[in-house]
């Protein structure tokens, strides 16, 4: 048996643009070792990754400059935990209605999503969200959008996480990959970056405990 408080998470954060501070110092207070990803070495070490909101086009024009798309893609085919909120989730969908022609994007996740489909930033706004998933359920999550994407459809291999009331989804899972629609960060409220945390948390301790990718101590 692994003792759970041993496990030390160490969580990456893509700062290539947008609110990626905000995710740092979320983790950080959370008891994570929250560490700022530009170059692809960072990724070293990792056992989780959050890929923040601000702009996908920019975003993905960067990890390519970066030469962190392929790294990234390889990430994601090992398995390790990735949250892609926002502008993230867009780069980790597997299609996208209204992507720029040539957009970098990984293109993973088993939905498609629409990009600004809750319209311009002055159109921002804030919604209780109910999550069954969070800790206290019963209380709503202040889900706050920004020129946030939707999930137009999802694979029945995608759970959903939350919707807004007229039915539109704006939180899903699919195994270690999460994406939400929203600015978690911002909200002044953990609960989401916790259930990112006990993610991880159940990856790496299903890695110990199978004997996968584990280096061998002493
Ligand atoms: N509209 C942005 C995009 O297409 C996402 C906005 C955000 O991350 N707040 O990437």
């Amino acid at each position: 048996m692994v003792d759970r408080k041993l496990v030390e998470m160490k969580i990456g954060v893509l700062a290539l643009q947008g609110d990626f501070r905000e995710h740092l110092n979320i983790l950080t207070a959370l008891g994570a070792e929250a560490r700022a990803v530009k170059l692809p070495t960072q990724l070293d070490g990792l056992d989780g990754l959050i890929i923040p909101g601000g702009e996908s086009t920019v975003i993905g024009k960067l990890m390519v400059e970066y030469g962190l798309l392929t790294p990234l893609r390889a990430c994601i085919a090992s398995g390790m935990p990735i949250w892609g909120t926002c502008a993230g989730m867009i780069l980790l969908a597997r299609t996208t209605d209204n992507a720029l022609a040539g957009q970098p994007l990984l293109a993973t996740m088993h939905i498609h999503v629409a990009r600004n489909a809750f319209g311009a930033q002055r159109e921002s706004f804030a919604v209780p969200l109910t999550v069954p998933a969070l800790v206290d359920p019963a209380t709503p999550f202040p889900a706050i959008f920004i020129r946030g994407p939707a999930v137009l459809s999802a694979d029945p291999t995608v759970e959903v996480l939350a919707r807004l009331e007229d039915g539109t989804i704006v939180a899903v899972r699919e195994g270690p990959l999460l994406g939400t629609a929203f600015h978690p960060e911002i909200a002044g409220d953990s609960r989401f970056h916790r259930y990112f945390l006990d993610v991880v948390r159940a990856t790496v301790l299903d890695t110990v405990s199978t004997g996968f990718i584990v280096a061998p101590h002493g």
